[in-house]
Order: structure tokens, then sequence, then C-alpha cells
């Protein structure tokens, strides 16, 4: 095949400079792996280039530093031999070209200094083996001896050796597969498809938080059912989010069936992703009805129920995030919120009432428009009809929203009336019946009995005081 240049990939300056100090130390280097997959793919600027060098990639890296303007600091990470700087806005990282094998029980090869083609042989897929020249005599050679060119024309994840062997060594590259795959809305090729689905079960031996890495890349792109039709297909699944399978299937009883609950959730992932990059949300989205499967019921009357799904869902977040060594902080406690209050603007839609908004923006507070973003990607209707008359009435609540929170401002909702002024007022010390009192003031204003102002809240203090028997001191 006629060999291709590509020199405009190599516009940034840094490229001379690593050229230049690779001649220095007399070795071969190379721009290798996502970089050049997504320069031929013109998926946009990048912000890392891996760079490979036939030698020390340490070596490299320190002396791509000396010839650098500022002499940016190199952080060198022995164990791995590879070392990071970063130039312009770019991290570089560095590696020394490698060959590697595996044992069965990790993912960590015994690794030996190689050629180029024995680092190419080690990458996960072809189109992530591309190398351009960085060395004098073929400066921006592609060199593609996998045929990735042609694998990212046809938009085929493929790997350059024997798929189980290579998913087999680092099961890693399973769900890499899978998130390229989605990503670039690529097709996994058969071989390499059939080898996941076969070697699935060894994604045991992959750390929680490199999953958790990929299952949010899968969940960021555009249309991430895709990569959780591929999980399910191959497997993987089970051994990732158990949770979501268990909502797969239809039952019936007595002719009455209730809905996929899985292949619902994935439309309503994809449905979110339409309106929101927010990945807290989209993961509140695959995990809205997790809740459905522990707590499905068929009742003669009432059909097929799923009786506080929400709440149960909304604990097992806790639990789902605990086991992927996810963070338990206020991103967790964000997902498990929207679980819990999933249904509330739905029952809103059919009777909008004031109070009932003003209790609505009482309790999702600042997160009532992730709130209602949720709501809309549920309708997941088939009937046209039924499907622009639901949107219609969550406009109608999103309006009622807007209209109620522009007169009451309940959502940062403060107290008109403080604590210490109910105890001035009554000559309190710390008591339930500060908190009595403070709770019939915020009723009242959530029921519509008083406006949410001082003077009004005052009065009611006041006539409440009395009800429970307190004494004005002034
Ligand atoms: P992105 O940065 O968009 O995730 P990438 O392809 O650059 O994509 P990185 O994880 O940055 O992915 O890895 C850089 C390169 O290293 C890849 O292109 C690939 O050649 C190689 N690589 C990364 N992880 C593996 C792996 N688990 N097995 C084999 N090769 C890998
Ligand atoms: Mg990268």
């Amino acid at each position: 095949m006629a060999k291709k240049t590509y020199t405009s990939a190599l516009n940034n300056p840094v490229f001379r400079t690593i050229s230049k100090a690779s001649k220095n130390l007399n070795l071969e280097s190379y721009a290798i792996g996502g970089y050049v997959r997504d320069f031929l793919l013109k998926r946009g600027e990048a912000k890392d280039i891996d760079i490979v060098a036939v030698g020390s990639g340490i070596e490299l890296a320190q002396e791509v530093s000396r010839l650098l303007p500022g002499k940016p600091k190199v952080s060198v990470f022995k164990t791995y031999g590879t070392a990071m700087l970063k130039s312009g806005g770019i991290e570089l990282e560095f590696v020394g070209a490698r060959k590697e094998s595996y044992s069965e029980e990790s993912r960590n090869p015994a690794v030996e200094n190689g050629t180029l083609e024995d680092d190419q042989n080690r990458r996960d897929f072809t189109i992530n083996a591309l190398a351009l020249s960085l060395n004098d005599e073929n400066y921006g050679e592609l060199l593609d001896p996998f045929n990735g060119v042609e694998d990212l024309q046809k938009k085929i994840i493929r790997t350059p050796l024997d798929p189980d062997v290579t998913y087999s060594d680092d099961p890693l590259r399973m769900l890499r597969a899978i998130r390229f795959a989605t990503q670039l809305d690529f097709i996994i090729e058969k071989d390499s498809l059939d080898a996941i689905t076969r070697n699935a079960k060894r994604i045991k031996i992959i750390s929680k938080e490199r999953i958790v890495d990929e299952l949010n890349k899968i969940l960021l792109a555009d249309v991430p059912s895709k990569g959780f039709a591929l999980l399910h297909k191959t497997g993987l699944l089970p051994f990732i989010l158990p949770e979501l399978v268990a909502l797969q299937g239809i039952d019936e009883k007595e002719g009455q069936t209730h809905k996929d609950n899985f292949w619902h959730t994935l439309e309503v992932v994809d449905n979110i992703s339409k309106t929101t990059d927010d990945l807290w949300l989209r993961w509140a989205a695959l995990l809205h009805d997790i809740g459905k499967a522990p707590t499905k019921k068929f009742d003669k009357k009432l059909g097929w129920t799923f009786h506080a799904h929400e709440f149960v869902g909304a604990k097992m977040v806790y639990k789902l995030f605990k086991r992927l060594k996810m963070p338990l902080n206020e991103k967790m406690k964000f997902v498990q919120k929207m679980v819990l209050m999933s249904s509330r603007p739905i029952v809103l839609a059919s009777e909008v009432t004031d109070s009932a908004v003003r209790r609505l923006i009482f309790d999702a507070g600042e997160n009532v428009d992730d709130l209602m973003t949720l709501c809309e990607a549920d309708i997941t209707t088939k009937n046209p009809k039924k499907f622009k008359k639901y949107h219609a009435n969550f406009q109608l609540v999103r309006d009622k929203i807007v209209e109620v929170e522009e007169r009451d401002h309940i959502r940062n909702f403060q107290p008109p009336v403080t604590g210490e002024e109910i105890m001035e007022t009554f000559n309190l010390k710390p008591s339930r019946e500060i908190g009595i009192i403070k709770d019939a003031i915020k009723e009242a204003i959530l029921e519509g009995e008083i406006p949410n102002e001082y003077n009004a809240a005052r009065d009611f203090m006041l006539k409440k005081g009395k009800e429970i028997g307190l004494e004005v001191i002034k």
C-alpha cells in the first residue's frame, strides 16, 4: 500500500521539538493512539497526545522539556515507565515502546522493551494503533500495520491480534470496545463481539474505578443506549449493574402485562441526553426505575404495581454507588433525590394546584428544573396523542412553577420569621414549641393560607402561639 503522510496532523510546534529531542537521543519516536485516530476522524481539538519512543520514554520527556521554553515540569511514573509534561494546554504522555506478556490473574503484564511493531501489537484496537512518525527520514508518515484507517472508514472496532487474547489479557478492553463503539457510533466486529461475550466474566479482575470511568464515558455519549444494549448483549451488564438487568422482561398475569423497564430506562436515558450533558442527571435517568424490580407485585384489582419503588430505588442508589466505589457525596445525594422524587411531577400533571406546586418546589429546591427534565424524558409512550398531551401537561407544570416561584419564592425557602424572633416574642428557651410554630408557618405558606411575607407570618405566629397557650411578653 502507498505510504501516506499527514504532516498537517503535526502542526503543533511541539512535534518538531519532540523530533529534535529524539534525534539528540538517537532514538525514534511516534505520535500514537487516540490523537492520530481523532485527527483522522476530525474529532476536534486534542487535549492529550501520546508519544511512543523506541527507547526510554522518560528520557525523551526530559529532553523535550529541556528544549521547550520555560522547561515544563516532567512527572515521571517509574512503575509504568511513563512520563508526562504539559505544553501549551496539551498533556504529552511519553512511553517507551514495549512488548507485553500477560498472566491469567491480573491485567498487569510483564513488560520488556520492544519495537514500534511490538508496541502496536499490544494496543487495544486497530484504530488505536495508528502511529505518525516524528523522525526526519519519514516525518508525518502513517504507520498502520493493521489497516486501522480502513476500519475508521468502515466504522469498525477490531483488535490487532486474536480478540480472545486481547480481551482475556486485559478485560478492560471489553468495556473500551463498547465505549468507543458508543462514542464514535462504530460497530464492534463480530469476532470481537463473540470474544467479549466469551470473556465477559473476566471483567471481575478490573477495578471498580476503571469500570466507572468507562460507564461515565458511555453515559456521556450522544446515544448512551447503544453502550448499555451492548453491555447487555455481551453479558457484561450482570457483573456491573445487575440492578438494571433485573428490570428486563415482561410478566403476564391474568392477561395483564407491564412494560419492559430495562428498555424503557434506556429510552429515558437517550431522551434526557438530548437535553442535558449533566453526567449525574443522566445517572439519575439510568437508575430512576431500579426500585421497580424488588417492588413488583401483581394485584387482582390493581394489576401490576411497584409500590414505593421510588423510595426503594433511592436506597438502592446508595448501595450501588458504594459497590462501584463512586463518590458518596452530594452527587450521590442528588441522584437519590431525583430517583425519590421521580414520580412527583407526574401526579401534578393531571391537576396543577398552586399548593401542590409550592410543595414540589419546596421539596425539590434548586433541583426542580432537573426533576422536570427527568420527568419529561420519562415520557416514552408510542401513542402520538398521549405523547403530545403529556408534554403539554408538563409544560403547564413548568409554567406554573415559574409563576408560583415568582410570587412566593419557595425555591430557597427561608422562614420569614426566625426561630430567634419566636423565642424573643414568647420568652422561650430552645424548645419544642419553636419547631411547632416554625413548621405551622411553613405549612400555612405552602398551603396558601398566608403569603410568604414577614407581616403575614408574624401575625400567624402570634395566633399560633396563642393557640398552644403561649403568652406574648412585649
Ligand atoms: P480517549 O482519550 O478518548 O479516551 P484514547 O484512545 O486516547 O481515547 P487513552 O485511554 O487515552 O485512550 O489511551 C491512549 C492509547 O493507549 C489508546 O489509543 C491505545 O492505543 C492505548 N491503550 C489505552 N488503554 C489500553 C488498553 N487497556 N489496552 C491496550 N491499549 C490501550
Ligand atoms: Mg487519550
